[in-house]
């Protein structure tokens, strides 16, 4: 086991009451080997990508210190995935649970099943804005500061979940 680095991971769920799937996955991200969950980002709601016959997604991001490697961590999430009745269906089709890891300390991996940073992750307001909320000073390995992407992004249709105001 190595010394706990950082690691990010991103939530997404659009089946089964999302908001309740999302909150249990952080309490369960907590329970990984070797891993502690350090923050957990507030809920967010946004229009789906990919197919848009489906409804919207809850998103967050959650940050762990884990003292696992990549693919035994990237194991550990799939099989939290599997516990939420995650069928792999459709690309970017509707799902219960998804799991995606944002980023690992400062390492870039492109392998067959692992490519981090996630791809996609810095056009993505529903992943760029919860993690800006728990980590606003995090880099993005290859790509610079997570500020500046935040500020590029279009952040229209994500909406926080509950909405400001209200509990
Ligand atoms: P998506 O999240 O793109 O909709 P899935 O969740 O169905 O797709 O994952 C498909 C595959 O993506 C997984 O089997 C996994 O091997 C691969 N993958 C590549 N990079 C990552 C990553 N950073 N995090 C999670 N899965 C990844
Ligand atoms: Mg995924």
């Amino acid at each position: 086991m190595s010394a706990p680095v950082d690691a990010f991971v991103g939530l997404g769920s659009n089946l089964d009451d999302p908001a309740r799937q999302v909150r249990a996955a952080f309490a369960e991200l907590d329970t990984i080997d070797a891993t502690r969950l350090v923050a957990a980002s507030p809920l967010y709601r946004s229009a789906p990508v990919g197919p848009a016959d489906q409804p919207e997604y809850v998103n967050a991001v959650a940050w762990l210190h884990t003292g696992l490697e990549p693919d035994p961590l990237l194991d550990a999430l799939q099989s939290i995935e599997t516990r939420h009745g995650r069928v792999r269906g459709q690309h970017w089709g509707p799902r219960t649970l998804d799991l995606d890891l944002l980023l690992y300390a400062d390492r870039r991996i492109d392998t067959r099943r692992l490519v981090v940073p996630h791809p996609q992750m810095h056009q993505r307001a529903f992943v760029l804005v919860p993690l800006h909320d728990i980590a606003p000073d995090t880099f993005l390995p290859g790509l610079g500061p997570l500020e500046t992407w935040m500020n590029r992004v279009d952040r229209a249709g994500l909406r926080a979940d509950p909405p400001a105001g209200r509990d």
